[in-house]
């Protein structure tokens, strides 16, 4: 599944490749992948002869900033990819959007398992919070004009803007019981982390997965913080994580999977100490990790132990 760096390298294509292009025509293919505005062809007509600013992200969906100030966002979930191509490339029966623009290339919405959901909003509204916990499946079509800021009101900081620090990520895990792999996956503590790039980050700042989250040292909370931002820093270098579905607007895989350090390398050696890495199920996702590099317990001090 995409995770930052895999949506970020995908929004970096795009800004390169289609930035100044304008939809002639749009074509849905499978409507239930049209989130906003409904029904479908209300989506596409108000698509049409616009013209494409810029291209940026927020969380894991790809922002399509529109020269009129509307935005389009792609959450590409599963199994979804945006891939440009040439006027004359063969079909793609899972092509599930197909946006043409006026130069005759496509700008193709691929998605075999249909999770991924498009929507065009209205600019702006980043602070307002709206009340209901889904707001672009439950926003009433009739209530205008909805903003794309209200689709992430309830997103976490961005981890590798300035503002990310490493004294915010602490007050952040303060009072946090919960464990460390379920808070990395939760969109609403850290935006666009996910299964990947948590086991990659725990692995590297040698935390288990396990640990409660208010148990971290003040050390701790940094080479936690250190470790999320290299992984995804890595991750974007490389061109994103490969394991299925996933490629860069290009069509062609990333280059970050052969170079994860335990994420589905359950078995193989601990590329720190050599011993096999382990897989646990937390929160019902798979979490790999290293039981020497990573003990379930933060090891015990020398001062506790002359006390105990
Ligand atoms: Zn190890």
């Amino acid at each position: 599944m995409p995770e930052l760096p895999e949506v970020e390298t995908v929004a970096r294509d795009l800004q390169r490749w289609v930035a100044g292009a304008t939809f002639a025509e749009v074509e849905v293919r499978w409507e239930r992948t049209i989130a906003h505005p409904l029904p479908a062809e209300r989506f596409a007509a108000e698509l049409r002869g616009a013209t494409i600013a810029r291209v940026g992200r927020r969380a894991k969906s790809v922002l399509i900033h529109l020269v009129d100030g509307r935005v389009m966002t792609v959450a590409l979930r599963m199994t979804g990819a945006l891939i440009v191509t040439p006027p004359d490339a063969p079909e793609d029966p899972y092509a599930r959007v197909v946006f043409h623009l006026a130069d005759g290339r496509q700008l193709r919405y691929r998605d075999v398992r249909k999770f991924g959901r498009i929507g065009l909003f209205a600019g702006g509204g980043l602070r307002r919070r709206p009340a209901r916990r889904n707001p672009v499946r439950r926003v009433a079509e009739d209530r205008v004009p909805y903003r794309v800021g209200d689709v992430f009101a309830r997103h976490g900081p961005e981890p590798l803007t300035r503002t990310f620090t490493a004294a915010r990520f602490a007050e952040r895990l303060a009072g946090r019981s919960a464990r460390l792999k379920s808070l990395l996956l939760d969109q609403s503590f850290i935006a666009g982390v996910g299964n990947i790039y948590a086991d990659e980050a725990l692995w590297i700042a040698r935390l288990n997965p396990l640990r409660a989250a208010d148990t971290l040292t003040p050390d701790e909370v940094r080479r936690l913080h250190r470790a999320i931002r290299k992984v995804l820093r890595d991750g974007i270098e490389n061109r994103g994580a490969s394991f299925s579905d996933y490629v860069g607007a290009d069509g062609e895989p990333g280059a970050n999977a052969e170079r994860l350090a335990v994420y589905q390398r359950t078995g193989a050696p601990c590329l720190r100490c050599g011993r096999p890495i382990a897989r646990i199920v937390v929160g019902q996702r798979s979490t790999h990790f290293c039981p020497r590099c990573q003990p379930a317990s933060p090891p015990v001090t020398a001062v506790e132990e002359a006390s105990a």
